[in-house]
């Protein structure tokens, strides 16, 4: 069997490492996840109730359209439900966004250390990824991105805001230049990631459901897996022009999003009472990381998402190890090019207090046998 080029020196993603798996190969009976930035609070009672509710339809195939949460989604952002296109995860969006708007050949721009699946998928299909780097203090360079539109055609430009892995974000202002820069270009789509924005503690981050209304090539893409708790079910969707959207529907499978996640991201979407309590811990939970992290004088870049990117200073594998066996998954991130650091999710305050104590006892022992 053959397959293209591309897809041969493919590297698959990398999930984070599971908690079944971590106890037993390491035959612990506790074991802590901050690896995969996942909610700490659980699922909502609520979301748990519509499930149970829409269970009694699953020998039925689900609504095609996911009508009812379009229209949800719609009037919450202010657009028609045709700008909307709901997916199986947003990584299935950024797929289908890829596939639609690419052929092979074609190239996406992007950044190194952000968001792993962009190149993925583009190189699944045989589009070429160009990547600028992140700027000296870890953000996205708009000005390196727009040079590079300046001398090349990219069908789309990715801009995870906030980053994934670094908490990094971009403000509006520098949006801005980015969207003005790529406005008359006709051919260009500009996808800002915005999987963590419920996360913001900033007040210069961009309004992107405004913007759509003056940038007809943006494109916002939103995922239910993290703030919103349900990363199992796999739920995510864009809001962009209508055509865009017609586009995306065209090559999307018709039964992409299953009925029990259309019935919770209708009860998701409209539990404010649980994303203000989602937000608070992650904030809390953030705020301890920062100064546990400045006591035992380790460098952390400030976070706008629910998770906190360290400079180990060493190895971040050996770190990464050495925490697995006290039990801590936390997430390497060597293959986004920063073969030092380490991604740490936030997790229950408990969890969070035994992260960093055992980071702290870990890195003195690792910096003591050196
Ligand atoms: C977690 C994450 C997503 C969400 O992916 P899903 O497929 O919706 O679970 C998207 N973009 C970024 C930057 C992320 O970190």
């Amino acid at each position: 069997m053959k397959v293209s080029k591309e897809i041969e020196q493919l590297i698959p993603y990398k999930p984070g490492k599971s908690i079944a798996a971590t106890k037993k190969e390491y035959g612990l009976s506790q074991v802590y996840k901050l690896a995969s930035n996942e909610s700490p609070v659980g699922t909502s009672p609520k979301v748990l109730a519509a499930i149970n509710e829409a269970l009694g339809n699953l020998h039925r195939y689900p609504d095609p359209n996911s009508t009812e949460l379009k229209q949800l989604i719609s009037s919450q952002s202010n657009v028609t439900p045709e700008q909307v296109v709901v997916g199986n995860g947003s990584n299935e969006l950024i797929d289908l966004l890829i596939r639609t708007f690419c052929q092979t050949e074609d190239k996406i721009l992007t950044s190194a250390s952000a968001f792993i699946a962009y190149k993925i998928c583009a190189k699944a299909a045989g589009v070429k990824v160009i990547e600028t780097l992140l700027t000296e203090d870890l953000k996205y360079d708009i000005s390196a991105l727009i040079s590079e539109l300046q001398v090349s055609h990219f069908k789309i430009v990715f801009v995870a805001n906030p980053n994934n892995p670094t908490g990094t974000y971009v403000p509006e202002s520098e949006i801005l230049k980015l969207l003005e820069a790529t406005k008359d270009l006709d051919d260009t789509l500009v996808v800002l990631d915005e999987a963590y924005n419920d996360f913001v503690r900033v007040d210069d981050f961009p309004n992107s459901t405004e913007l759509i209304k003056r940038y007809k090539q943006l494109v916002i893409l939103k995922t239910l897996s993290k703030v919103f708790a349900v990363a199992g079910l796999r739920l995510g969707y864009i809001i962009a022009d209508e055509k865009v959207c017609d586009y995306v529907n065209r090559i999307r499978n018709p039964f992409n999003v299953n009925s029990l996640a259309q019935a919770a991201g209708l009860a998701a979407l409209q539990d404010t009472e649980f994303l203000d309590k989602a937000r608070e811990v992650n904030w809390s939970g953030l705020d301890y990381f920062y100064t546990e992290l400045k006591k035992i004088g380790v460098t952390y870049w400030p976070s706008q998402a629910n998770f906190v990117l360290i400079d180990t200073k060493m190895d971040s594998g050996v770190v990464f190890e050495a925490l697995l066996k006290k039990g801590i998954i936390t997430r390497p991130v060597n293959a986004y090019g920063l073969p030092t650091h380490l991604r740490i999710s936030v997790g229950k305050e408990s969890e969070n207090i035994i992260a960093m104590q055992e980071l702290k006892k870990v890195l003195n022992e690792l910096n003591n046998n050196n």
